[in-house]
């Protein structure tokens, strides 16, 4: 059956795959649900959105995204509550920063409201998809590559927006040792380092995976001019409590996405009555505290993992532990604040 919902375009799946799926075992993106949102870009306009069952794309060979890498995606959660409403974190935030993506990439921007719209109809039609059990969610990757079939370099002008779901459970509940890397780089300023675009995680594959035969699971990036400042985690941001004060590597370089579980900490933090400080910090500021006992929390912030607790720091061959999990007062309560917040289960302020 075909139907229109606010002029998205809508075919029916004729059977669903979900009982394929055991929820109760959930690896991460491995499992997708029975709708995508498709919408193509061409002749210099975005074409109808649909939402189509869940499919192969066919790509021509000279697919321009596939040679020359504009592409850029998104991630963020779908939840249910107790009355069976589907809840979504800021998804007006990821849309923004998918279009400063967009820009930066010199892509096609996807209007916003086109953006949450085709969110709203993928995940309505997902909606047995959407889980309500405590930790496991609907992840929605929105991506869009460049559709060129041509092989030569310059900024296609054709592109397709897909948004795709991905059931997925409870991700990176162990706290983690992480090494602050002093040799690769994750981003220049000048660079793409703030756009969620695809190569950024390519290249930090490698670096990864050395950090990975070390023992470390994941790595803490300084600046590419001299290594002596911190930026950010593989997939989150990096917050410390130092002297009661919460620090953050400002944004205003380019150098770091602008996460928004971060935004959203630093505001509940703000509202606790926290100091906040986004700023600088040297990686020296950082092992120093550590080392006198004034750091007293720190943690990665990010869609997956909402909040990852680190354990240990790795930096130049010596590792230092950080204060026990359990006596984190900041990090604990947040995480409890955030998760009950994305149930709605606390005041809907951000
Ligand atoms: N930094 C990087 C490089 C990321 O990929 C992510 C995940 N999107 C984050 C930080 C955290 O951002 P957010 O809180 O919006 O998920």
């Amino acid at each position: 059956m075909i139907s229109t919902s606010n002029n998205i375009k809508i075919t029916e799946i004729e059977t669903s795959r979900i009982s394929e799926v055991d929820f109760n075992n959930l690896p991460f993106g491995k499992h997708f649900a029975d709708y995508m949102f498709e919408m193509d870009y061409k002749d210099g306009a975005w074409q109808q959105a649909t939402v189509v069952p869940f499919r192969n794309l066919s790509i021509h060979p000279a697919t321009s995204a596939l040679h020359y890498g504009q592409a850029i995606f998104e991630g963020l959660k779908a939840t249910k509550n107790e009355a069976d409403e589907i809840l979504v974190f800021r998804p007006d935030m990821n849309a923004k920063r998918f279009n400063e993506s967009a820009i930066r990439m010199c892509m096609q921007p996807v209007p916003e409201e086109m953006f949450l719209e085709g969110m709203r109809a993928v995940l309505k039609q997902n909606s047995a998809w959407v889980p309500s059990a405590e930790g496991q969610s609907l992840y929605i990757r929105p991506f869009m590559i460049a559709t060129d079939e041509y092989v030569g370099i310059k900024a296609s002008d054709n592109y397709k927006f897909l948004i795709i779901c991905s059931p997925v459970g409870a991700y990176y509940s162990e706290p983690v040792k992480v090494k602050i890397e002093m040799e690769y780089t994750r981003a220049a300023e000048g660079g793409v380092g703030r756009a969620k675009a695809a190569g950024n995680y390519a290249a930090s594959l490698y670096p990864a995976k050395k950090g990975l035969e070390e023992g470390y699971r994941q790595l803490i990036w300084t600046d590419a001019k001299t290594h002596t400042f911190i930026e950010e985690a593989g997939t989150m941001n990096v917050i410390f409590v130092i002297d009661d004060v919460i620090i953050t590597p400002s944004e205003e370089k380019d150098t770091i996405l602008k996460g928004i579980t971060k935004r959203s900490v630093l505001e509940v933090a703000r509202d606790w009555g926290y100091k906040v400080e986004e700023r600088p910090i040297k990686v020296d500021e950082v092992i120093d505290a550590i080392k006198s006992n004034r750091l007293t929390d720190a943690f990665g912030a990010g869609t997956a993992a909402t909040i990852a607790p680190i354990s240990e720091i790795g930096y130049l061959g010596v590792d230092y532990k950080l204060p026990a999990v359990e006596t984190r007062t900041f990090s604990n309560k947040l995480k409890e604040y955030i998760n009950e917040y994305k149930l709605g289960l606390v005041e809907d302020k951000y």
